[in-house]
Parts: C-alpha cells; sequence; structure tokens
C-alpha cells in the first residue's frame, strides 16, 4: 500500500510540477513555514511603502481617540506631523497602521497645550518614536504628565520652540504652518485652554485651521483669516467653542469636531451644533463618523470616512 501512495504521488508530482512544491514544503514543515512567513512579510512590505509613498498631497487624519485630540498630517513630501496625542495611548496603534513598520520616526510634534486629553498619548510617542521636533507653549502646568513630558523631550534632547501669534514654520515642500496664537507668553496666562498654540496649515490655496482648545474668548486668533476649507472645531466643541461672527468669517466648509462618545461634558454643545448648522457647515465628529481624513484634493464630497 505504501508503495502505491508513493508511486501515485511522484506521478501526479511529474503531471504538475505544483504538487512536487506542496509534497516538498510538507515534507519540510520548517522551511515551508519560513517560505510562508517570508512571502507574507514581502506583501506587507511592498503594501506598506506603497501605501505610504508621498502622493503630493496633503493627508490629515482627526482620529478617533475619544474625548480629546490627536491629529496626524502628512505633507506631500512625506514630512510626518503629530498635533496632540489624545488621552490615552490608541494613538500608538493609529500611528502602526500609518507609518510602515520600519519608521519610527516623527518629524514634528505639536503639544497645542498641556491637558491630559491632548498630552497623555505624547508620552509614549516620544519614548517610541525618533521625535524630530518639538512644539509647545510656554505656559506652565504641574501635573505629574506634564512633568514627565518635559524630562522625556530632555533626556531624549529633543529641540523645542514655543511660537507664538505672528510665527511661520515653512517646509520645503510648500506647506506652511502660520501660528496665530497665542499672542505671547507673559508668564501669568492662567487658562491652559486659551493658551493653546493655534495655528493654520496651507498648502497652495487648501487651508486647514488647528485649534486646540482655544475657544471663543480668544478668537479671532488673526487678523486677515478669510474663508478656510477646514476647521478643527476648537475645545472639543463646547458651548463656548464658536464666536459666531469668527465661523461667518472663515466660512469653513467642513468643520470636525474630536470628541468622545457619552462624555461627561456634554460636548459637543447644541447650541455649537446649531451655529455650525446655521451657517450650513457640514459637520463631522469623531464620537459617531470615527477617524476623519481629508486631504486637499478630496474635501467634503471625498472625505474618507473609517470607523
Ligand atoms: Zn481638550
Amino acid at each position: 500500500m505504501k508503495g502505491l501512495i508513493n508511486e501515485s504521488s511522484s506521478s501526479a508530482e511529474s503531471r504538475n510540477p505544483l504538487a512536487g512544491v506542496s509534497f516538498f514544503l510538507m515534507r519540510n514543515k520548517n522551511l515551508g513555514r519560513v517560505i510562508v512567513l517570508a512571502a507574507g512579510f514581502l506583501i506587507i512590505a511592498v503594501f506598506s511603502i506603497f501605501n505610504n509613498l508621498p502622493d503630493g498631497k496633503v493627508h490629515i487624519k482627526f482620529y478617533d481617540v475619544g474625548q480629546g485630540d490627536s491629529i496626524f498630517i502628512r505633507t506631500p513630501a512625506g514630512h510626518k506631523i503629530l498635533v496632540d496625542g489624545g488621552p490615552d495611548n490608541k494613538v500608538l496603534s493609529y500611528l502602526g497602521e500609518d507609518l510602515p513598520f520600519w519608521d519610527r520616526s516623527l518629524d514634528l510634534v505639536i503639544s497645542t497645550h498641556p491637558h491630559s486629553d491632548h498630552l497623555t498619548g505624547l508620552l509614549e510617542v516620544l519614548k517610541r518614536y525618533k521625535v524630530k521636533k518639538v512644539l509647545l507653549g510656554k505656559m506652565s502646568h504641574t501635573t505629574d504628565q506634564y512633568l514627565e513630558f518635559l524630562k522625556l523631550i530632555k533626556d531624549r534632547g529633543v529641540p523645542t520652540d514655543s511660537p507664538k501669534k505672528g510665527d511661520k514654520i515653512s517646509l520645503d515642500d510648500d506647506v506652511n504652518l502660520k501660528f496665530l496664537s497665542p499672542k505671547g507668553y507673559s508668564g501669568e496666562e492662567t487658562d491652559l485652554n486659551l493658551s493653546s498654540l493655534v495655528f493654520l496649515l496651507s498648502f497652495r490655496d487648501f487651508e486647514v485651521l488647528l485649534t486646540g482648545d482655544a475657544s471663543k474668548e480668544s478668537q479671532p486668533y488673526g487678523q486677515n483669516l478669510g474663508q478656510i476649507d477646514v476647521l478643527k472645531v476648537p475645545h472639543h466643541g463646547s458651548k463656548d467653542a464658536l464666536d459666531s461672527n469668527f465661523l461667518k468669517t472663515l466660512k469653513p466648509k467642513l468643520a470636525i469636531i474630536s470628541v468622545g462618545k457619552d462624555n461627561r461634558f456634554g460636548h459637543p454643545a447644541q447650541n455649537t451644533l446649531e451655529t455650525l448648522e446655521n451657517l450650513r457647515v457640514e459637520t463631522l465628529r469623531t464620537d459617531l463618523d470615527g477617524t476623519v481624513e481629508i486631504d486637499n484634493l478630496g474635501l467634503v464630497s471625498d472625505h474618507k470616512v473609517s470607523k
């Protein structure tokens, strides 16, 4: 019987070369596993390379991190900017998906202000990623978490800067970050939300306003701010998030609220949603729509929403 089985196997192999391969793999289970793993690895690597190649567009992802903010920007030349890290370490999984597995570097991390719903994820990001520069405000905060954040920056030798209104960062691919708030640092700032770093990201005629938690008391942030494409609604859409006259000036085509489901603050507030609705601003929310991705060519109608 044994002989017959062997005979029929070898004759099948001679008719079909693939049958030979499978027989070989069966006999060399370990080698077979290695080959299968290597092939899988190669497929993932190739997919990862193509998926993460710079494509000439600005991509912005408003990660669904629950009650907090974390926004990942990839510029046309592939520069990577992370604005805030959210209230926990979810940002690590998102970055893991959005960056190829061999890339553990970020060109710029911007901490809009030291509250934990924006800061927490940044600590682990600093531990695990090579961060080339950190922008943060100068307002002091005394939580252990914030002190650890400062220590990590220092221990890792990451250069820092504290931009204020009027400062501008120009990247080599036509992307500019123009800072609109805070006005300056007197050392007497008490409201961390209002001291948030606010900046306008522009690429050619595409403009996105990122606002941290700087609500209407600090609006308008700057003069000469006309219509923009996308507004990150300040402070998770709280009742004081938006000055309606300021919103009229901005006339954003899309507003995004980064907010957690059933949060204890009642964000977003009804009046803020109504302000947006009255001005017919299409609004997406991370609690309802999940992570929101936009790019400079895929505004509003083409935004991709993933849960
Ligand atoms: Zn916040």
